[in-house]
């Protein structure tokens, strides 16, 4: 899933892999689709109430989960995936609000419940200044607390209003840019940012370095196409979006004429932006007297001062174009324009945090994008926001509390199991030259496991949350955000820092860091029983280990080299080897046609669709050598490999709605639930020996046709 942090985020484009809330400063890749969005907001605690019921202590030996969801109805040769899950999907159906509903949602629902547990016991210990308890518990009270927002009103960001009220020149505009940028806010998208962008990066030409990066922003709605385009889907957004200026507005300055004559200028401005918008992802490094000369009327040197840059002689450029016609927009456009323009900006980025006014004006405009109507509970969204700002305190409290160092200590000790498996089958592999294997091979020694969270934590003691305000409270935490993220720009990369924003819920592969990371929510649970009730065959076949340790491998992750540097360590004759066993895996999922007439698209998920693959074999592998599948006796009624397979199957328990499928469909990075089971068991020897899999099964494949890459 993706680094999901700030609920009423949208993702406007993103590059290469899935990110999270953050803006990436690293790639990565991850396992599952992402929640984001304001969609993920709406999965609603009452549904999970309702589906979910706590297990009680008394509860009488049951049927083994995993055969509790086997549709004995179908044939495992002819739907594994129907077969596997289908019980489970008769008792689970998609709730109506929804477009998907799985085994996913649920831990998600599991782990929001259990972070509010844990804020809720920090809010009321009343902790240190400082501690995490401290910063948990008055984010919690403040956020929780939506009689003093609304009482407050518009009055925290009054200052900042007052700010852009003073204005009278370019120089001033961008003094108040600068005091934007000092905090690290976004609402709309991680890329949306006032005017433009300026971030602190891995340097991917140096991954030892951090280089600070300028990119092309400063829209609400993403590229030229979203102000321009004329099909019935963008003019609702427009409609929308143009509604929310004009609320926005209305609410500042009373005065209908006026409200719209901004609206309309501050619509024009963004357009004008999102003209300029190129791919974005371009990489020149230019010195300061460059940048000057670029985009000579903002005075670089000032800004870069203003948000505690004080030495750096040069940046990354991405977009050239987008600073070019941002200098002679700022030249052209009106000044009161421009002081529109921060206005709404200062309201929209601290929508989530102000009043509900505010909240509901946003929430009017988004699901405009999202289709989804209504508001979750206060706390599931204040659950995200905590998520995005005190992500560290937060993985701390959830690790102490659900994540026991003997469970951790299970997980560390298969990941290195799997490793074992694949350094065997590099070295027995018979299509790469011994020069490659080589540096394969160092390549996995050096891939970094990381299970749970690092003991390394970041000290947050210093950011200074109060009991006072909700957004005030927003707007110290990006702040401090910030100040972290430009420390950065002077030291070398360390690669033992956390994250700032872990993931709870989520495995990963990061290219820059040769390092997999799984997280203490990663790990498949199963409702009512403790982790240690888990067979292996279960923990094996449902943890996405061996898929997250096989992206280092996979098409795009084979680019980087064992320090995580774009480097390339194939010979010319093996990268020709690996593309036409890529060819294969790319066929197979082409030819998976989920809905009539549409298709996977097999280049686009290669990727994942080879780490589920790659993922599965050194798994199996691994198991192979465990206590459970050497006594070979059933549980449940199934072998230690049928369940391995059974489990597999678990980790993808979702379906969804028809429209949502044909969405995925269309270029999707990941294939649909049931081709991420089928279309890799399909090219798995042990499957066919597990359940006597036949020619003339839907699911045979003759020994030739099946996909072997590593
Ligand atoms: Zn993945």
């Amino acid at each position: 899933m993706i680094r999901k942090g700030n609920d009423l985020e949208r993702p406007i484009k993103s590059r290469k892999s899935v990110f999270r809330s953050g803006p990436p400063r690293r790639l990565a890749r991850k396992w599952r689709h992402s929640l984001q969005g304001t969609f993920a907001l709406l999965v609603t605690l009452i549904l999970w109430a309702a589906t979910i019921e706590p297990p009680s202590a008394a509860q009488q030996p049951r049927q083994d989960f995993l055969a509790a969801d086997v549709d004995t109805t179908v044939s495992p040769g002819e739907d594994f995936f129907q077969y596997a899950n289908g019980e489970w999907f008769k008792r689970n159906p998609i709730p109506e609000n929804r477009g998907k509903w799985g085994i996913g949602n649920l831990a998600s629902e599991d782990i929001a419940a259990q972070l509010r547990r844990i804020s809720e016991v920090a809010a009321a210990k009343k902790a240190p200044r400082g501690s995490i308890e401290q910063l948990v518990g008055d984010f919690w009270f403040t956020g929780m607390d939506s009689t003093t927002a609304n009482k407050q009103g518009l009055a925290p960001v009054q200052p900042d209003l007052d700010r852009i009220d003073q204005i009278r020149s370019i120089r001033d505009l961008i003094d108040v840019v600068a005091i934007f940028h000092n905090r690290e806010q976004f609402n709309g998208g991680p890329w949306s940012r006032v005017l433009f962008f300026g971030h602190v990066e891995q340097d991917e030409k140096n991954s030892d370095r951090w280089i600070y990066s300028l990119l092309q922003s400063g829209t609400s709605m993403g590229s030229s196409e979203s102000y321009s385009s004329t099909d019935p889907r963008s003019v609702k957004i427009q409609v929308a979006f143009r509604e929310y200026l004009f609320k926005t507005f209305l609410r500042l300055q009373h005065d209908s004429g006026k409200a719209r004559a901004s609206a309309d200028a501050v619509y024009d401005i963004e357009a004008q932006l999102a003209k300029a918008f190129d791919h974005g992802y371009g990489y020149e490094k230019i010195g300061l007297d460059e940048l000057s000369r670029l985009a000579p009327t903002i005075d670089w040197n000032r800004y870069l001062q203003q948000i505690g840059i004080a030495k750096i002689d040069s940046v990354n450029m991405r977009s050239r174009r987008f600073y070019v016609a941002l200098d002679s927009l700022l030249r052209t456009v009106p000044l009161e324009n421009w002081k529109d323009y921060l206005r709404f900006w200062l309201i929209k980025l601290n929508s989530p945090y102000l009043d509900d006014e505010a909240l509901d004006d946003f929430r009017a405009y988004d699901s405009a994008y999202t289709g989804a109507a209504g508001l979750p509970p206060r706390w599931r969204m204040i659950i995200q926001h905590e998520k995005r700002w005190l992500g560290q305190p937060l993985a701390r409290l959830f690790e102490k509390e659900y994540f026991p160092a003997d469970e951790k200590a299970r997980y560390q000790a298969m990941a290195e199991t799997i490793r074992d498996a694949f350094r065997n089958r590099i070295a027995h592999l018979d299509w790469m030259s011994d020069a490659t294997k080589q540096n394969a091979l160092l390549k996995l020694a050096h891939l970094k496991l990381s299970i749970g969270f690092p003991e390394k934590w970041t000290d947050f003691s210093a950011m200074p949350l109060r009991r006072d305000s909700y957004v005030l409270n927003e707007i110290r935490a990006s702040k401090w955000f910030h100040d972290q993220e430009i420390k950065r720009l002077n030291a070398a990369v360390d690669r033992t820092e956390v994250d700032l924003i872990p993931d709870i819920s989520d495995a990963e592969y990061d290219w820059s860091n040769n390092e997999m990371r799984l997280r203490p929510g990663a790990v498949m649970a199963v409702p009512g029983l403790r982790n240690d009730q888990l067979d292996d065959a279960f923990v094996y076949g449902s943890t996405p280990l061996g898929h997250e340790i096989s992206h280092a491998f996979d098409s795009e992750g084979r680019h980087y080299d064992a320090y995580g540097n774009k480097v390339d360590w194939w010979t010319a004759a093996d990268s020709a080897a690996f593309l036409v066993r890529a060819q294969v895996l790319i066929d197979e999922y082409n030819e998976f046609m989920p809905l009539d007439g549409l298709h996977v698209n097999g280049q686009a998920s290669l990727a994942e669709n080879m780490a589920d693959l790659v993922g599965v074999r050194i798994t199996l592998d691994a198991f192979k050598k465990t206590e459970q599948f050497k006594k070979n006796e059933r549980v449940g009624g199934f072998t230690p490999l049928q369940r391995f397979f059974l489990a597999y199957a678990y980790g993808f328990m979702t379906q969804e709605r028809t429209e949502l499928l044909a969405g995925m469909l269309k270029g999707g990075s990941y294939a649909p639930e049931r081709e991420r089971v089928n279309g890799v068991l399909m090219n798995i020897p042990e499957f066919y020996e597990a359940f006597n899999v036949k020619p003339g099964d839907r699911m045979y494949r003759p020994e030739s046709a099946r996909v072997k890459i590593w």
